[in-house]
């Protein structure tokens, strides 16, 4: 499957350039560790030092899991769901979180649940923006959050579609959503329990992908949720309710008990 891989070979790069260029902001810092062992107060700081060095690490804080014992994850959708949905959002200027989301983002990092985005990124195969254009859009996002303590633990992206665009990004693939892909890899290498996980979208096939994996799944009514919500299917997807926010949907997730399904 043709996933992430531009991410990993960029965390590779950064990992090169830290190691060739020690700095002392990263003394002591080692290997993904970089959170983990930075501490909150000190993550600010840290992300200042990338953000000046170069692009963000985005790969770091899930190495210290015990292997024997997998976490839970949430999952998030990108457009409509963690910022404002823009058709085609091809800028990193464009970009604006939605209310709260990266309060509750930020109370899950500290629950030592795994924040994952699986996003569908058809304009990169329509040609409307190149794969560097979206790192530089993930760069800012990360960003952003980060201004708010938050931090999203890995992005996943399908650049592909099955039959818009040119070249290798012309393709049937594995990762594009509805389909599980970017979720059963996600699970794979971050130690993921998908049974324990929920996954939030907008849209129908945020939903069917996480279902498919055997995640809970929410659906937000920001985005294209009010429109989803018309004709979803709410016996199906293994869907625990539709909220208005993420935060709602994963206060219900983590409480089940005052689980209560909100009326679009
Ligand atoms: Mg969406
Ligand atoms: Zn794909």
């Amino acid at each position: 499957m043709a996933i992430c891989r531009t991410l990993e070979l960029r965390a590779r790069q950064q990992s090169d350039y830290r190691d060739q260029n020690p700095k002392p902001g990263w003394a002591g810092i080692s290997g993904w560790d970089l959170f983990g062992i930075a501490g909150r107060e000190k993550l600010a700081h840290d992300f200042d030092n990338l953000a000046k060095a170069g692009p963000l690490l985005i790969r770091s804080p899930l190495t210290n899991f015990d292997s024997r014992s997998l976490r839970p994850a949430l999952f998030l959708d990108r457009d409509g769901t963690v910022n404002v949905e823009v058709h085609y959002l091809s800028q990193p200027e464009q970009l604006e979180l939605l209310p709260t989301v990266a309060k509750t983002i930020s109370a899950v990092n500290a629950l030592g649940i795994a924040v994952v985005i699986v996003t569908n990124q058809a304009g990169i195969a329509r040609g409307y923006f190149p794969e560097h254009r979206l790192l530089a859009i993930h760069e800012r996002l990360q960003r952003m959050l980060s201004e708010q303590n938050a931090r999203i633990d890995r992005i996943y992206f399908c650049p592909h579609h099955p039959t818009a665009g040119q070249g290798p990004y012309k393709a049937v693939c594995e990762c594009r959503k509805p389909l599980s892909g970017m979720l059963r890899q996600a699970a794979s290498e971050l130690g993921i329990d998908l049974n324990r996980s929920l996954m939030v979208g907008d849209r129908e096939s945020d939903l069917q992908a996480g279902a498919g994996a055997g995640c809970q799944t929410a659906l937000v009514t920001t985005g294209y949720g009010l429109e989803t919500s018309v004709a979803l299917d709410r016996n199906s997807l293994s869907l625990i309710g539709v909220y208005p926010t993420v935060g709602e949907a994963v206060a219900a997730w983590l409480n089940p008990a005052s689980n209560q399904v909100a009326s679009p």
